[in-house]
């Protein structure tokens, strides 16, 4: 859908009145474009005491073609640089100027024990984040609080989640900022979370902490088209969010079977068809379906589950009919758990595998009207967090996304005055686009997340609902 006071907003007459009246002024986000780089421009570095990340995260630097500067926090950065060959400066705080000179910033507080050593990083943010330019990206590394030797490290590793959301409320001008806190023995599996994050594919993600956890695997990954072999299927492909998960995972590489209702078959076609890929017309919450489902894709396996089809049948609890309860629980939770146990119990999805469940900030929030809906999107959640371990014996992950609010028909059906404000009510002041779901299901089907597995990731811009 247009979102008709953003374009406003950018237009030069549109961009004068709102800085007259003071009223909020969501920026264009920049997204990912196969025909332009992805990774361009100057990453400025920080660092807490005896940061333990800085040679994983030199090594992706350097292979993702960013030039890199020190900050005075990280002094051991210059010859860590050197050793992998990265062109590198020292952060100049007048000479970056007020201009936005910096793509990036990132700051390793990975080695910080106390809450008293978190100076470090008001230094850093201090100094540098006038200097980073429209939709620049934050991201601040750190170590998984519960996994802390003693309960000072463990609050003072606790503490960067406050310090990373505030700056992501802080930046405005389509900047995001999140944090990865990765485990000891992780530090080179985090490569392509850190890219995910430094990229304009994570442009509505914002605000979040996502852990990574080390796992027996060793993958070596085309960072071109990682997914190619692949076979992944997404429900309720045909349109919206499902018709751009499709799209996300074909370009990356991957064999899309697209799956929806029998009633959508030429909707699912007219997506699919383009991708080279499979349709399977299906309604999910048939009884029947799941069986068959695996016996389809029995013979050559799968290696990835995107659960996307969902429904809405809003009304207060106290209005709404039994039937329109039931088919929104079978319909975007139920059917799920039938689906992952026949293609699980058949070995249709192979070890090593991917499911990625799509939840709903509903689902964190509750809302008015949606007591069906945030029902089964919290019963997502809880399926992800009930079944990582279980699944982590086979290596396969699960997790769930929380999408905000995005431009889709499902969004368009929203009056008017509770869409505007559902759009607004977030970091980036504006609605988020499927291919921003899209992209952040890639990232979590991509053979270098072993390590990312039982989390809710939200893809809503901040999103003050739920926070
Ligand atoms: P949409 O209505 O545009 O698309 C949903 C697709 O699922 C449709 O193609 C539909 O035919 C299919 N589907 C529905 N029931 C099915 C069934 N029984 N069997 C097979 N296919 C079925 O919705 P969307 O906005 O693209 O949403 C996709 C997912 O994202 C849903 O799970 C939704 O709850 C979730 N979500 C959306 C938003 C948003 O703002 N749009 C926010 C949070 C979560």
């Amino acid at each position: 859908m247009k979102d008709t006071y953003l374009n406003f907003v950018n237009s030069p007459f549109g961009a004068r009145l709102v800085r007259s009246i003071g009223l909020p002024k969501p920026e264009v986000l920049r997204r990912y474009r196969a025909d332009r780089p992805e990774f361009d421009g100057l990453v400025a570095i920080g660092a807490g005491r005896q940061p333990h990340l800085l040679d994983a995260l030199a090594g992706v630097i350097a292979r993702s073609g960013f030039t890199s500067v020190a900050h005075e926090s990280a002094g051991l950065w210059i010859p860590l640089a050197a050793r992998h060959a990265l062109m590198t400066g020292r952060f100049e705080p007048a000479e970056a100027g007020p201009h936005g000179r910096v793509a990036a910033l990132i700051f390793d507080a990975s080695g910080i024990e106390d809450s008293s050593q978190l100076d470090s990083a008001f230094g850093f943010f201090h100094d540098t984040l006038r200097s980073l330019g429209k939709c620049g990206r934050i991201v601040v590394l750190g170590r998984p609080p519960e996994a802390c030797a003693n309960p000072r490290q463990w609050t003072a590793q606790r503490a960067l989640e406050g310090l990373t959301r505030s700056l992501g409320k802080e930046a405005r001008r389509g900047i995001t900022a999140n944090l990865v806190y990765v485990a000891q023995g992780a530090e080179h599996e985090a490569e392509a979370t850190l890219r995910f994050f430094l990229s304009p594919r994570s442009a509505y993600v914002s605000g979040q902490a996502v852990r990574i956890a080390s796992s027996p695997e060793s993958t070596t990954v085309d960072w071109a088209q990682p997914l190619a072999g692949k076979r992944a299927v997404v429900t309720g492909a045909a349109r919206g969010i499902g018709a751009a998960i499709a799209n996300a995972l074909a370009a990356e590489g991957a064999h899309v079977i697209g799956i929806d209702i029998p009633s959508a078959r030429e909707a699912l076609e007219a997506t699919i068809r383009p991708l080279s890929g499979t349709t399977l017309a299906f309604d999910i919450a048939a009884p029947e379906t799941p069986a068959q489902i695996a016996a389809a894709l029995d013979e050559l396996g799968i290696d990835i589950v995107v659960h996307n089809a969902g429904i809405t049948k809003d009304k207060t609890i106290a209005r709404m009919t039994e039937a329109a309860w039931h088919s929104v629980i079978d319909i975007n939770l139920s059917a799920q758990e039938r689906l992952d146990d026949a293609l699980l119990a058949a070995g249709t999805l192979r070890d090593g595998g991917r499911i990625v469940c799509v939840s709903s900030i509903s689902g964190i929030a509750g809302n008015m009207g949606q007591t069906n809906y945030a029902t089964s999107k919290a019963g997502v959640i809880g399926r992800v967090q009930s079944m990582a371990a279980r699944l982590g014996e086979r290596r396969i992950t699960i997790n769930a996304i929380a999408p905000g609010f995005i431009e889709t028909q499902m969004t368009a059906k929203i009056p008017l005055t509770i869409r505007e404000a559902g759009r607004r009510m977030n970091s980036l002041s504006q609605g988020g686009q499927p291919v921003d779901v899209a992209q952040t299901i890639a990232w979590l089907a991509h053979p270098g997340c072993a390590g990312v597995t039982g989390q809710v990731v939200r893809v809503c811009g901040q999103s003050l609902i739920g926070a």
